[in-house]
């Protein structure tokens, strides 16, 4: 690798009694700094060796825990947003439908003290036929059912994706299609 050149000078000190050239980068050094040169380069590999068995050591632990990739972190980041999502969207329908189911319950219980009144009213002043029974029967039936179904309060699903779908895509063109989910909604 070393070669002498008497007529050049080193490059490190201009001394040109005997130099050698260093053919990686074409620059002539004395005995000295030849000695220096190649300690700098020796060190360099050393980074590089340094920098392998890093790789190494990183290609061995990928092979025992291949779920550790960036790729399968990107995909779990995912999964815990968008399980985020969902929870915190059921979260705000049931909220909402809470407020609506009570105000529905105040409401059908006023329409039932109202027929308990005229029940006994009717009952007191002894006072009824087949139509009035039929009447009250009906109505009783009415609250009966908006009480168990209220008919103003319904669920909505959106058909519009909520939350993005991922795939894994590889150079072949495969993929495979993970999770898919739709929005649900309170409509008011
Ligand atoms: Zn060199
Ligand atoms: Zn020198």
């Amino acid at each position: 690798m070393a070669t002498a050149n008497i007529r050049a000078q080193c490059s490190i000190c201009n001394k040109g009694n005997t130099t050698y050239i260093c053919r990686g980068c074409s620059k002539d050094f004395c005995f000295q700094h030849l000695t220096e040169h190649r300690q700098i380069l020796h060190r360099q590999l050393d980074e590089i060796i340094n920098d392998h068995d890093q790789f190494q050591q990183t290609i061995i632990e990928q092979k025992q825990n291949p779920l550790n990739s960036s790729l399968v972190q990107q995909i779990n980041q995912w999964e815990k947003n968008s399980i985020h999502q969902i929870q915190q969207t059921a979260e705000e329908c049931r909220k909402t439908l809470m407020k609506l189911m009570q105000n529905s319950i105040n409401d059908v219980e006023k329409k039932f003290i109202e027929l308990s009144k005229k029940l006994k009213e009717i009952r007191e002043e002894n006072e009824f036929n087949e139509i009035d029974l039929n009447d009250f029967q009906l109505k009783l039936t009415q609250i009966t059912e908006e009480f168990l179904q209220p008919s103003n309060i319904s669920i909505r699903q959106d058909s519009q994706e909520f939350i993005k779908k991922i795939s894994v895509i590889s150079s072949f063109g495969m993929f495979i299609q993970l999770f898919h989910f739709e929005k649900k909604e309170i409509e008011v």
